[in-house]
């Protein structure tokens, strides 16, 4: 079976100390790809290097919403130019906005206004190399929404998406994908999620480290077939059939 996880951190410290294992042992059940998502400068060098030496991973370059107040705007404006000029991305993120930052509310509408204008550049950018951005939404859904229908995008990803059902009806329908997280095995607003979207507008991620199957383990890549037997189970076809429409949707995606 060809298995894909379009999101996780490789470069975060829970992988540093086995990080060959652990991507020889997705390869061992089936993963032909895995794109890891920078979330800063550090870390966007940190994605390159380990795509440069394992060819399962392919790189996605980008800034995480609530790292974006934390370095300067020449910083990050100095990120966004070479995220914009780097080849060998297959993608731009992880980008997008995020809401749920409750404990400094005194800053919060100018964190808020910092996280807008980046992912407005972000876009721009994504619209200009034609890379697609894979997008973080919480608390944040229907401005992330309004945003990209004012752009020109035709396919950014939604990863993760927790918005309510009319929003996610309303990306859907616009023919945007939706990345469906390992959970959608526990997750009721997942598995309407994944019935409702067409299966041509859906991939499969880990979210690794974070989001495990198991609370408090370690996300890995394989997990992702976890969720290719649930979508199997929904859209009420063969895992290998779901499998292969998904490592299709991928490759015309990023590749
Ligand atoms: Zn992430």
């Amino acid at each position: 079976m060809k298995l894909v996880d379009v999101h996780i951190h490789l470069d975060f410290p829970e992988y540093a100390k086995d990080l060959d294992k652990v991507l020889k042992k997705a390869e061992e059940s089936g993963v032909k790809a895995v794109i890891a998502n920078g979330v800063h400068k550090e870390s966007n060098r940190s994605v390159l290097e380990i795509a440069k030496k394992f060819r399962v991973v392919k790189p996605a370059l980008g800034f995480y919403p609530t790292h974006t107040w934390e370095f300067t705007e020449e910083e990050v404006d100095e990120e966004l130019d070479f995220i914009r000029k780097n080849k060998e991305k297959v993608a731009i993120g992880e980008v997008g906005l995020d809401y749920k930052y409750p404990e400094d509310e005194k800053y919060k509408d100018r964190k808020t206004s910092i996280q807008k204008q980046f992912f407005e550049k972000i876009i721009g950018i994504s619209e200009k190399t034609k890379k697609p951005l894979i997008i973080h939404s919480r608390k944040a859904e229907l401005d992330v929404i309004e945003m990209l229908e004012s752009s020109s995008l035709k396919n950014p990803v939604l990863h993760c998406f927790s918005g309510k059902k009319k929003l996610m009806q309303r990306a859907a329908d616009k023919g945007w994908y939706f990345s469906i997280p390992v959970s959608v095995i526990k997750s009721q607003q997942f598995q309407d999620m994944t019935n409702y979207v067409n299966l041509s507008k859906l991939l499969t991620e880990t979210d690794g480290p974070y989001m495990a199957p198991t609370p408090g383990e370690r996300n890995v890549p394989e997990n992702v077939c976890l969720a290719i037997k649930k979508i199997g189970e929904i859209k009420k076809m063969e895992e290998i059939e779901v499998a292969n429409n998904i490592f299709m949707n991928y490759q015309r995606l990023f590749l």
